[in-house]
């Protein structure tokens, strides 16, 4: 469609933040107190994502939390291709304060190019410190708009209520300062699958969030290599939907087989085009999955890429056996004299075993490669790399990473 078409949409917000921190606590407390704008009797059950309303200046606005809280949904997703967070939350208790995951997923909201609201949680609590938590994410040039930054935090108690409100007013306001969240309503649907499964009465059941277009009864999608007719949509209060607009969450039924959360759906002319595509997508995938179990994307193709200047710059993911390791080495990496042009930049750093995370984010930024400075992976983080062909290099001494890394680079520039 043309510009003429685009109509604002509702933020699709993703909470993240350290474990514990109160994550889940939040996004029940957020649907709850907005049960106001609920279907009397309604049964809310969690399809992966719900909408929320309230006014901002007069208004009526919409909020479209998804539901499955943390990073690891999120990069997985984005690692897949999908990017559906517009804004994120980051909870931080203000009687722990910043900790390691804290930092990991502000990484992953940067990774994604998200603006961060702070939701400072747990202020109810003796101990409770929200100045101290604004200092401490100083450092990691999240600087409260009180001091002069850009970022918006609030204080709230998710177990209290407190605070909620001012938290989804600042959603919006970070959403109209920093977004320009429009879509075109008027044409046929496209979005991405943050749920699935098999259930046993109704067959496949898929959570979808519509981003372009209005999705309705009767359509036939394609969603990754399931296709179908919409037999029914039902939204998070178990109501039953004819039609769902841009940024709005729906459960649909009548798909005959299982997507994947982060699959692309579109709606298609008909049920044959909708069986073609995904027969085709199948195929596709299989030899793509073939021709990549022979491929690796290494140290070395990497700053192949650079030189030719296919990538600007290598970015790396340091993870080690203690935090003191790890600072150093990427501080002598940093330190690494190639000039004017040093095109290397750390994503992300932290201490302990290499993990899922850390490949899904290696995978969602295409030219990362893993450091394992005396740390081994996770296995089914091993077999993530392997799979998609992330590279993970180690090292038990710093000089041998620093000397590998500095050789490459001074060969790449000379
Ligand atoms: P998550 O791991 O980040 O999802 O954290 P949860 O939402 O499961 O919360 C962890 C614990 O902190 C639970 O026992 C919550 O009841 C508690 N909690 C969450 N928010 C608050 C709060 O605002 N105040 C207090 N006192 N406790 C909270
Ligand atoms: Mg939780």
């Amino acid at each position: 469609g043309d510009e003429a078409d685009l109509v604002p949409r509702p933020p699709v917000v993703t909470v993240m933040g350290h474990v514990d921190h109160g994550k889940t606590k939040l996004l029940d407390t957020i649907r709850n107190t907005n049960v106001a704008a609920r279907e009397a009797g309604g049964i809310t059950q969690h399809i992966g994502a719900y909408q929320v309303t309230t006014t901002l200046d007069g208004e009526e606005r919409k909020i479209t939390f998804i539901d499955t809280p943390g990073h690891e949904a999120f990069t997985a997703m984005r690692a897949r291709g999908a990017q559906v967070t517009d804004i994120a939350v980051l909870v931080v208790a203000a009687d722990d304060g910043v900790k390691p995951q804290t930092i990991e997923a502000l990484n992953h909201a940067r990774a994604a190019d998200v603006p961060v609201v702070v939701a400072v949680n747990k202020i109810d609590k003796e101990g409770a410190d929200p100045i101290k938590v604004r200092s401490q994410l100083t450092e990691y040039d999240l600087v409260a708009e009180e001091y002069g930054g850009s970022t918006l935090f609030v204080d709230i108690s998710a177990k209290e209520g407190i605070g909620i409100d001012n938290l989804l007013e600042a959603i919006l306001l970070t959403a109209d300062a920093e977004l320009d969240l429009r879509a075109n309503p008027d044409m046929p649907a496209q979005g991405v699958a943050i749920e699935a499964h098999l259930d046993k009465g109704r067959g496949p059941v898929a959570t979808v969030l519509v981003q372009r277009g209005t999705l309705r009864v009767g359509d036939s999608i394609v969603c990754g290599e399931a296709f179908g007719r919409v037999r029914a949509m039902l939204d998070d209060n178990g109501k039953a939907l004819k039609e769902a607009p841009p940024s709005c969450p729906v459960q649909v039924l009548g798909l005959t087989s299982v997507p994947r959360a982060g699959d692309n759906f579109i709606v298609v002319p008909d049920d044959r085009v909708a069986r073609q595509i995904a027969q085709q997508r199948a195929a596709r995938q299989r030899s793509a999955e073939m021709a990549k179990s022979g491929r690796r994307r290494t140290l070395e193709e990497m700053f192949k890429d650079l030189e030719k200047g296919k990538v600007s710059e290598l970015k790396l993911i340091i993870k080690g056996d203690v935090s003191g390791s790890v600072e150093a080495l990427e501080d002598a990496l940093l330190k690494i004299d190639v000039g004017e042009e040093a095109k290397l930049r750390v994503l992300h750093r932290g201490v302990g075993a290499i993990t899922e995370y850390d490949v899904n984010l290696a995978m969602a930024d295409d030219n990362a490669v893993i450091i394992g400075f005396n740390v081994r992976p996770e296995v089914r983080a091993r077999e993530l790399a392997e799979r998609e062909g992330v590279d993970i290099r180690y090292y038990s001494v710093i000089y041998q990473a620093i000397e590998e890394i500095e050789a490459a680079l001074k060969g790449l520039l000379k």
